[in-house]
């Protein structure tokens, strides 16, 4: 059978070292693991699920995907590699046929020997995870038997550590109280660092297109609330993206009247040069890859540990935000630009020891 348009094509300039590919026809669904760079470990990163026009599309996404984990676990020095993988759903399934997709799914984990290790990601739920755990040794976020652990209070945690790591750099005190901190989107992280900040004595200013999820907050935390188109122009010391990727842009840049971005929307930058945007108007951005990565550590490699050593271990996010901090500060250079330059450090060294 001949690949789909444009699979082979993407395959071919993938910079990772393999991608599993299946065709599962019972659900008419292929399944995408995009395995980017194992110097560091095996593989770790979500399983993430939906309908995509076409396979190409849940291919490039997963390739995206694995390079980012790649980034994510060696800019946390954490023993690791870049990995992901998509289920590209050709239409809905119902409950039968989504389960048969995740039991095969789970098999062909298996069949991989522990190469890939995986979680929840968008589109799967934390049941999803528990029956996966069932079949597969390789899926983290569950232990077998038990329901799937939620990841969001170790990611709002893990922010609050970057957060209060940015602010030290720019005030040099790390004391939240009296800090202004605009979140844009009061779902499950948004929500809780919410909780997290007001308990420092911070000032929240709360947001969200379900205006009834802000205004709900608002009540219980004491936030102020404010639109979501005027969000961006909101003065804070802190704006911190909790709602959806790619929602910095030359144009939302452009009206932050914020010193430092920091929250744990997913790839917030439109495009690269974002970072450099923001540094050219002197806004310290916490890259997000670190910043947000609590709940990949707590139910990754700590899936096991009691909850003080995970909550230690989140913690360490503000070590990470601060020496990439003070990096960019000692090279003259953004944030994002010292990130990227940190990840390349820690790969090349490792693969150093390896030879
Ligand atoms: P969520 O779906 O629970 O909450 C997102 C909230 O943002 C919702 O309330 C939604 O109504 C709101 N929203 C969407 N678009 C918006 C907009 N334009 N303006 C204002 N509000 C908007 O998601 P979550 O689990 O809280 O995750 C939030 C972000 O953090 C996502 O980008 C996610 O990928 C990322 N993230 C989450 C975790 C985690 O542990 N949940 C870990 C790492 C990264």
């Amino acid at each position: 059978m001949a690949l789909p348009a444009g699979l082979e094509e993407l395959i071919r300039v993938f910079d990772g070292w393999a991608i599993v590919t299946r065709y599962d026809v019972l659900s008419d669904a292929w399944i995408f693991v995009a395995l980017h760079d194992d110097t560091l470990g095996p593989a770790l990163g979500g399983t993430r699920m939906k309908v995509y026009e076409t396979p190409a599309e849940g291919l490039r996404d997963a390739m995206r995907l694995a390079r980012g984990m790649t980034n994510k676990w060696a800019a946390l020095g954490a023993g690791y590699g870049g990995g992901k993988a998509v289920l590209a759903l050709s239409h809905e399934l119902d409950p039968e046929e989504r389960k048969g997709l995740l039991a095969r799914y789970a098999q062909l984990l298996n069949s991989l020997g522990g190469i890939f290790h995986t979680g929840q990601d968008l589109g799967t739920t934390p049941e999803d995870i528990s029956f996966l755990s069932s079949i597969s040794p390789h899926i983290h976020g569950a232990i077998s038997g038990q329901p799937a652990q939620d990841p969001s209070p170790y990611t709002a945690r893990g922010v609050l550590a970057g957060i209060r790591a940015a602010i030290a750099h720019v005030d040099g005190t790390d004391v939240l109280s009296g800090i202004s901190v605009a979140i844009q989107g009061i779902g499950n992280v948004g929500r809780r660092l919410a909780s997290l900040l007001v308990a420092e004595g911070a000032r929240v200013i709360l947001c969200d297109v379900d205006r009834h999820r802000a205004e709900s907050a608002a009540r219980e935390l004491g936030g102020e609330l404010v639109d979501a188109a005027e969000v961006f122009a909101t003065p804070c010391d802190v704006f911190s993206p909790c709602a959806v990727g790619a929602i910095l842009n030359e144009a939302t840049i452009s009206q932050l009247k914020c010193r430092i971005v920091a929250g744990s929307a997913n790839n917030m930058l439109a495009t690269p040069e974002d970072g450099e945007r923001l540094h050219e108007r002197g806004i310290l951005y916490v890259p997000d890859y670190v910043i947000n990565a609590g709940g990949a550590i707590a139910l990754g490699p700590l899936l096991h540990a009691g909850e003080d050593a995970r909550i230690a271990r989140v913690d360490e996010i503000a070590g990470a935000v601060a020496g990439i901090l003070a990096a960019a500060r000692q090279h003259n250079e953004s944030p994002a630009a010292a990130v990227r330059r940190r990840v390349q450090r820690v790969l090349e060294e490792a693969r150093a020891r390896h030879v």
